[in-house]
């Protein structure tokens, strides 16, 4: 690339997404600048429960997608020491496993048959995925409560981190590498000239060049009229409002992630405890509110009825990516030279946010993507039908 304007590689939006791609692409010697309307990190991108998990089940129509999540979850040993080393920050990376719980109510012949593909699409994949009794399930989470029950599944594989840890990893190291990270700045939309980017204009009315724009701004992403034109699907990503209700019990209550449908118990090993989640399509307001706080707190005394004798330390909102059918959108947008998007990661922005990263590094120095990339293209999105959902 050439040295005439400010930056290499302009990136807008400073989630893990945006830090991911602007942390490899400095590694690689381009000189980037990321611009973040906030702070870093602060969005879906520190409210997240950090699970990595790989759940194949059969109801996504684009089986690939498992595929990619099973890819960024393998890369995290290799980011995690990196990111230590290199900022003494731990990001808390730990291969806790999981239980995923399947309650009566579920069992229905359809039910099971789901379960079992989901079972034979992690063995296929090489996930380790155990069918197990309640009881058997509470011999290795004896808080557990099993009554409603009708079976488990044993996942030793899953993991999680520590979500806002990895955030601040990802900025710190983005900054060692001599990242122009920029807060408080509004980007409005791209300034193309022909079919080439030239960088982006902000609210302020500024113009910052740049020889190539990657846009990764999360659940606004359906707010670049430039991109929404040339990437049509990008418009539908909405904001998806997950909260999260958070416990410290003086031990730990569980080892393992206890999850069921869109629901989860995340526990740290210092005695935290996440409670989550909801799905939400209530527009940008990234507040919490009294009705769904108090299912989320039944919801975890339900499963682990030690939680219900506990205060709540707190309590959060933020807004997911979402969008119906294959997603995330990676790649190059057609029709404007030099601009790309990463958008639209939806529940599992955090666990592929290094193989999105290493993705579009790869496409933006033209070279081979380390994973096949097609089902993710701006340009490849009539191919695949829709789906509800994702996991
Ligand atoms: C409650 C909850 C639980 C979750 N749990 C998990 C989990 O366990 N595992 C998992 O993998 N994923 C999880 N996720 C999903 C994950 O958090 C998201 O998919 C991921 O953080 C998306 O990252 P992002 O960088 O695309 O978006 P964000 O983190 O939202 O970052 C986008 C950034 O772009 C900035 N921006 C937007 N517009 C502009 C603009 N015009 N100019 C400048 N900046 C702009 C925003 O301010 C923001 O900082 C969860 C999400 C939620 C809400």
């Amino acid at each position: 690339m050439s040295q005439t304007s400010s930056s290499d590689l302009l990136v807008v939006g400073a989630g893990v997404i945006g830090l991911g791609v602007a942390d490899v692409a400095a590694r690689e010697g381009l000189r980037v600048t990321v611009l973040e309307r906030e702070r870093p990190a602060s969005r879906a991108s520190w409210a997240g429960a950090g699970m990595l998990n790989c759940r194949p089940w059969p109801r996504v129509k684009t089986p690939d997608y498992h595929d990619l999540v099973l890819a960024s979850k393998k890369r995290f040993p290799e980011w995690a020491e990196r990111l230590r080393d290199e900022t003494d920050i731990d990001i808390g990376l730990l291969a806790c496993g999981a239980l995923e719980l399947y309650p009566e109510s579920r069992a229905t012949p359809d039910g099971l048959a789901n379960l079992e593909r989901m079972i034979e699409g992690c063995h296929a994949r090489g996930i380790r995925a155990e069918r197990i009794t309640p009881a058997e399930a509470r011999e290795l989470e004896p808080g557990l409560k099993t009554d409603g029950l009708a079976l488990a599944v044993h996942l030793p594989d899953d993991g999680q981190i520590r979500t806002p840890r990895f955030g601040r990893a990802l900025a710190l190291s983005c900054r060692q590498r001599g990242v122009d990270l920029r807060e408080g700045v509004e980007v409005a939309d791209v300034w193309l000239e022909g079919d080439s980017v030239r960088g982006v204009t902000t609210r302020s009315g500024e113009r910052i060049p740049s020889e190539a724009v990657v846009l990764c701004p999360g659940a606004w992403a359906a707010q670049f009229p430039t991109l929404n034109r040339l990437a049509p699907r990008t418009a539908k990503i909405h904001p998806v409002r997950g909260q999260i209700a958070c416990y410290r019990a003086p031990r730990p209550l569980a080892q393992r992630l206890l999850t069921m449908e869109h629901h989860y118990i995340v526990p740290r090993p210092d005695g935290i405890v996440l409670v989550g989640s909801t799905m939400e399509r209530v527009g940008f307001e990234a507040v919490t509110t009294p009705g769904p706080q108090d299912e989320l707190r039944a919801f975890g005394a339900s499963l682990l009825p030690a939680t219900d004798a506990l205060q709540p330390l707190t309590a959060w909102a933020d807004l997911r990516p979402g969008l119906k059918g294959s997603h995330p959108i990676l790649g190059p947008v057609p029709g404007a030279q030099g601009l790309f998007v990463a958008a639209g990661h939806f529940r599992n922005g955090l666990v592929l946010a290094p193989v999105t990263a290493e993705i579009v590094l790869a496409l933006l120095l033209g070279r081979m993507p380390p994973v096949p990339v097609d089902p993710w293209m701006p340009k490849g999105f009539d191919a695949t039908p829709s789906v509800d959902d994702d996991k």
